[in-house]
């Protein structure tokens, strides 16, 4: 093994160690903090790279697919990368309280790291659109609920002139911080594989998170730890896709909540990054979006939530275009158990119930 090689995989055990510090540490030259800067951290990052021969077998030509398990995030999605910055500056400057809407997930996460650096948490959520598994996070970290007859897109609107009008910072992803910490996961991607993948697949809600991987992509290649740039591959529900059809939708419906967005406020860069990539949008069905769900939980043993696998989903709907041998990474950004609901009534599992509690019983619905 070469020494740039030796070093290399002895950084990565360290980042899966116990030992890793949480992404600002990790990251810290990379990062907007100075020494006043308070960490607050939940040693969020260092999320696992697997690889899915499952899907792979689907894309064939000996292209590498991997996924990037967000979920085990702290909160279980990839918004704890965002809040461990936004909520490190908002302490850093005096702030004591902050704001957001959400789908849900960032709820989760801004409430549990707010808390964390001894601030009040006020989050608005769609009211009766938020999957149980967030909304129970929310309330467990002690986060002020406010939910809004309206949708996402409404809860936005009033977050952002709460914080224009109030002593109250916002956390969503117009916060530029969120998109900072949120570019260590394509660091981590490269520090895993030493090169770039040829794609990102990428579902897109408020586009955030597209626009925070290509931002360090781009950062990483500029310094020269990557030789080239991924395509990005973004990915909408089809009853929620602004950026796929080019327009404002005003009443957004899929069953992946997550990004159940219909103008998303970071569409610009998003755009950017696309075009600058060589990249694209595509919108994927409900229905392909739990064939793709389907998938991960039972060939591969990976829960992810129903806005995650639009990723994969989007993958197996562009398969002829993926160069052959190419390498691509889905991100799975957010955990399966968030959505429980989604779980229960979309699965092939075999469920014998009300059975007499004998080894009779037991051995004949088996079928021995
Ligand atoms: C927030 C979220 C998204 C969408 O990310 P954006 O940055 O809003 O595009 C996708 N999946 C999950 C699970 C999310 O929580």
């Amino acid at each position: 093994m070469s020494l740039i090689k030796k070093i290399s995989s002895r950084f990565i055990q360290a980042k899966h160690s116990s030992n890793w510090p949480g992404l600002i540490e990790g990251y810290r030259e990379w990062l907007p903090v100075n020494k006043n800067t308070p960490i607050i951290t939940l040693k969020e990052g260092a999320t696992p790279l697997i690889q899915v021969p499952s899907i792979q077998k689907v894309i064939g030509r000996g292209v590498k697919v991997f996924v990037k398990y967000d979920g085990l995030n702290p909160t279980g999605s990839f918004k704890d990368r965002g809040m461990t910055m936004a909520i490190s500056k908002a302490k850093e400057e005096g702030c004591e309280a902050v704001i957001c809407a959400s789908t849900g997930n960032t709820s989760a996460s801004a409430a549990a790291y707010a808390k964390r650096g001894g601030m009040k948490a006020f989050v608005l959520i769609p009211d009766g659109y938020v999957a149980q598994g967030k909304l129970a996070q929310a309330l467990v970290y002690g986060a002020e609920v406010l939910a809004i007859k309206g949708n996402f897109d409404d809860a936005l609107e009033i977050v952002q002139q709460m914080s224009n009008n109030y002593p109250i910072t916002l956390v969503n992803s117009v916060n530029p911080y969120r998109i900072e910490g949120q570019k260590t996961a394509a660091f981590e991607i490269i520090d895993t594989l030493g090169e770039a993948p040829d794609w990102l697949c990428i579902p897109m809600g408020n586009a955030g998170n597209i626009s925070a991987y290509w931002k360090g992509f781009e950062e990483y290649k500029n310094k020269g730890k990557s030789k080239k740039l991924p395509k990005m591959m973004g990915f909408q529900a089809s009853g929620s896709a602004p950026l796929v059809f080019d327009k404002t939708i005003n009443n957004p419906e899929t069953i992946a909540t997550a990004i159940r967005i219909g103008n998303p406020v970071n569409k610009v860069k998003a755009i950017n990054a696309k075009e600058k990539s060589n990249g694209s949008f595509l919108d994927v069905t409900d229905e392909e979006i739990i064939n793709a769900y389907k998938i991960l939980g039972q060939e591969e043993g990976i829960f992810c939530e129903p806005a995650s696998a639009a990723s994969v989903a989007g993958l197996i709907k562009r398969a002829e275009e993926v160069p052959t041998n190419g390498t691509v990474v889905c991100v799975l950004t957010g955990n399966g158990l968030k959505d429980p609901d989604c779980a229960i009534n979309n699965n092939n599992a075999v469920f014998h119930s009300g059975l007499e509690s004998n080894i009779k019983t037991v051995a004949n619905a088996i079928g021995f």
